[in-house]
């Protein structure tokens, strides 16, 4: 039994230094990138549920690798973030998808959200709130034309200061949303201490509903709640049209996910958008 669990530990402790050289790495390889600007921003639009235009869009980002291709936020945002290079690479997100968003109003859109997931983590640097005034003000943006998601896991330990930056934005005009709605611990407490707009529901919930009782319960509960608080509700992760068709009729806003389009890179996503606005 010792030998075996002297193997465990050994197993365990190479499991752990293959993953923190695989960090250093990628934050190696990152600044490198953040550098270079081998970043895009793809677009994934937000569908309003009953007319089915697109009311806005969610900027993603990816990592243009040069030797690897495109690579997955899920594989770079957390490393970032437990860096520090999530502030450049916030800002470089925020100024670009401005930029987008300005191209886009110019074409002529309007009544048209672009929503920018915001890491908590920016939310504690000093500069934060004068960096995001200077590119508005560069691009001429309204932040009324913008919507910041936020999620409950990234959210600051210091929950005053939180408050304090969050009812700012929200004065200043953004909407803020709450992202990944029900996978946290304290999704309801934080809805009720914070600003928010609107919820994103997670699409892990999503995917059961009209088929798994227990997921189908959750998003009526979220959307009734939500419904008295003023809130408007988004649906994350929508791939069929039986789940479209169900949420329609369950009095979601809107929907956003694979069955209308995967996240796609800005010219693409300008086609469907501006067929769209004028169909
Ligand atoms: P998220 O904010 O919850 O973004 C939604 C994710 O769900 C995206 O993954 C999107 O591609 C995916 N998705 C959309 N529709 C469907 C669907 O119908 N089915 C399924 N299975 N998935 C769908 P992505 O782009 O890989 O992003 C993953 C996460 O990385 C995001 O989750 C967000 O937390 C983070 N992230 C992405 N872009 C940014 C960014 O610009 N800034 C920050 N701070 N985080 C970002
Ligand atoms: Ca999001
Ligand atoms: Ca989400
Ligand atoms: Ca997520």
């Amino acid at each position: 039994a010792k030998e075996q669990g002297r193997s465990r530990y050994h197993l365990f402790s190479n499991e752990m230094h293959r993953r923190i050289v695989e960090r250093h790495r990628i934050a190696d390889e990152l600044r490198v990138a953040l550098q270079n600007e081998d970043f895009v921003l793809h677009y994934q639009p937000q569908v309003d549920i009953v007319s089915e235009k697109i009311v806005g869009a969610e900027a993603l980002v990816r990592w243009k690798h040069p030797q690897k291709g495109l690579i997955m936020p899920g594989n770079f945002i957390e490393i970032a973030e437990e860096t520090g290079q999530i502030q450049q690479l916030g800002e470089w997100i925020f100024k670009t998808a401005c930029k987008q968003l300005k191209i886009w109003l110019n074409q002529g859109l309007d009544d048209f959200k672009l929503a920018i997931n915001l890491s908590a983590h920016r939310l504690e640097h000093s500069d934060f709130l004068s960096k995001v005034e200077k590119i508005l003000l560069l691009n001429n943006i309204n932040p009324q034309q913008i919507e910041l998601e936020l999620t409950e896991s990234g959210m600051l330990r210091d929950t005053e200061k939180a408050l304090e930056l969050l009812n700012h934005l929200k004065l200043r005009g953004f909407a803020l949303a709450m992202d990944d709605f029900g996978t946290g611990y304290s999704s309801l407490s934080y809805l009720k201490r914070y600003p928010f707009d609107q919820v994103k529901i997670d699409k892990s919930f999503i995917k059961g509903i009209n088929q798994n009782n227990d997921d189908t319960v959750l998003v009526k509960t979220i959307l009734s709640m939500a419904q008295h608080l003023k809130l408007t509700v988004v649906a994350e992760g929508v791939e069929t049209y039986e789940q479209l068709a169900y949420l329609r009729e369950l009095g979601c806003d809107r929907a956003q996910g694979f069955y209308f389009s995967r996240p796609v890179p800005p010219d693409e996503f300008a086609e469907s958008l501006f067929a769209s606005q004028f169909n």
